[in-house]
């Protein structure tokens, strides 16, 4: 009765630790499934996995064995698989400073044929403390080993998780040699389970544990890993957030250098338009003011020059509301834009350069196209088109000088081009044109076509070249009616 508990709770113990180190497994495997960052080891979740069968085999055996001198062959299947957990075990402290040469591997595969074969043999013709000796004396081998190879590794790495590892694996080695220690010093022969020393059961146990403990500090060692990689994918991703930012915050001031540059470069010809009212409204204030000093006002004079006055000034107004639009901060959202007004807000700007450098401008636009964008930037790309093709035409000899600006509805969204009947684009340049810093001119920075290309591709859009009819560049883009970001 007594024998058949002790048994029975024995079996017990072994039951419980496999059922923790079940538990260990499977919460760190799916830990493991549920990230990428750092992939668990496959020595130690297969040493924790045969371990864990090899208690239940153990367990087991316990529960129908009567003669502990000679016990069933599940035990050597038992002890194989201990000795496996524990070849795994040191062969994953071993790989946490290297890799692990092929001829360990294939030397520690037949070493555990080996094993079952001696401990077959064992089982057959030795004792109980001859099998205890060969199974400690092989195991705190293992665990020296295994000590040695985590020292190494924490000299290196500091980490806590593998200081309780070399703690455990330290107790595993003691409670391995004191059960090495008891067998040697025992003067009586151990045939029944009863008769096997209380002390020498509650080291085995003890070893076990300490096993287990091993395994929760690899899992840890893992676990600590993971977290510290996921802080620094986390920092990297932090840094690429603040480089992105920074990149935009490089376009937003390139964009206001575009600005600024577009329209600096007309700069001469807006004072000029805008000189133009300016001095004719001088000129008719003076008149004005003579005509009614002299008291030769009449209605109808006053009624004319009070008109001219008002179209002089709205003139001026409009040079002024253009620019302004330009470099206005407020329309940085995207909202619903007529496109032949925002060419319209273009033209007002370049009126005065068109006039001076001789240029027809031919306009075919669908009055009511419109699209959902951000109007300020797709002011700036036709201004920088505009502004290109002005270039282009002031630069060339053709004495019929034409831009053509186009706008029409396509297929899933509009259409706007603007052409020239210049020199056109050499072959080779063509391929480089949308390039930051690529240009020609000695004035140039190379930026107008690039911002073009970013603005429109942020809208979801896109922008090409084609040799216009005739010769000539033309630059066409499109976008979608709704673009996706603006
Ligand atoms: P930039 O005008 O500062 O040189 P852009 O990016 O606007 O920079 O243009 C790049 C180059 O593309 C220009 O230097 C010029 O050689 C060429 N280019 C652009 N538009 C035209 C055009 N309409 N006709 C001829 N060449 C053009």
């Amino acid at each position: 009765m007594y024998d058949r508990a002790m048994k029975l709770l024995l079996a017990l113990y072994f039951f419980i630790l496999a059922i923790i180190q079940m538990g260990l497994f499977f919460g760190i495997y799916h830990y493991y499934r549920s990230q990428n960052v750092v992939k668990p080891s496959p020595y130690w979740m297969g040493s924790l996995l045969i371990s864990l069968a090899g208690l239940i085999v153990f367990g087991g055996g316990i529960l129908t064995i009567d003669d502990i001198a000679t016990p069933q062959f599940n035990f050597t299947i038992a002890n194989a698989l201990f000795y496996t957990a524990a070849v795994l075990q040191a062969l994953f402290c071993f790989s946490l400073n290297r890799p692990i040469p092929r001829v360990f591997k294939i030397g520690f595969a037949i070493s555990i044929l080996v094993f079952l074969i001696i401990f077959e043999w064992l089982r057959n013709v030795a004792t109980f403390e001859i099998r205890t000796a060969f199974m400690t004396i092989l195991a705190s081998t293992f665990y020296v080993w295994q000590i040695f190879e985590i020292r190494k590794k924490r000299m290196q790495e500091p980490s806590s998780q593998l200081s309780y590892l070399q703690y455990a694996s330290s107790a595993e080695l003691f409670f391995a040699l004191g059960r090495l220690a008891i067998v040697v010093v025992s003067s009586f022969t151990i045939r029944q389970v009863e008769q096997i020393p209380q002390i020498l059961i509650l080291f085995t146990i003890t070893q076990l544990v300490m096993n287990t403990l091993s395994y929760i500090a690899i899992g840890g060692y893992w676990a600590e890993r993971i977290a510290l990689a996921n802080a620094k994918s986390r920092l990297e991703n932090q840094e690429i957030k603040a480089l992105l930012l920074e990149r935009e915050t490089l376009i937003g001031s390139l964009l206001k250098a575009n600005k600024t540059a577009s329209t600096g470069a007309l700069s001469a010809s807006i004072a000029h338009e805008l000189n133009q009212p300016l001095g004719a409204s001088s000129l008719n204030i003076q008149f004005l003011q003579k005509k009614l000093a002299d008291g030769e006002l009449n209605p109808g004079m006053q009624k004319e020059i009070l008109d001219t006055l008002l179209a002089d000034n709205q003139r001026a107004a409009n040079i002024i509301r253009s620019l302004r639009s330009i470099f206005s901060e407020s329309e940085v959202k995207s909202t619903k834009i007529n496109v032949a007004n925002l060419v319209q807000i273009v033209l007002d700007i370049v009126t005065p350069e068109v006039h001076s450098k001789n240029i027809q401008i031919a306009l075919r636009l669908d009055p009511n196209l419109q699209i959902h964008a951000n109007a300020g930037e797709i002011q700036q790309v036709i201004l920088n088109l505009v502004n290109n093709a002005i270039q282009a035409l002031a630069s060339c000899a053709q004495a019929d000088k034409r831009l053509t600006i186009e706008g029409a509805y396509v297929n899933d969204g509009i259409q706007i081009s603007v052409a020239d009947n210049g020199y056109g684009i050499p072959a080779e340049a063509r391929a480089h044109l949308f390039e930051l810093l690529s240009s020609t001119k000695t004035s140039g920075m190379g930026l107008g076509l690039w911002l073009c290309n970013h603005i429109v591709l942020r809208h979801g859009g896109s922008i090409w070249f084609e040799e216009a009819v005739g010769g000539g560049a033309k630059f066409i883009f499109q976008l979608p009616v709704e673009s996706i970001e603006a």
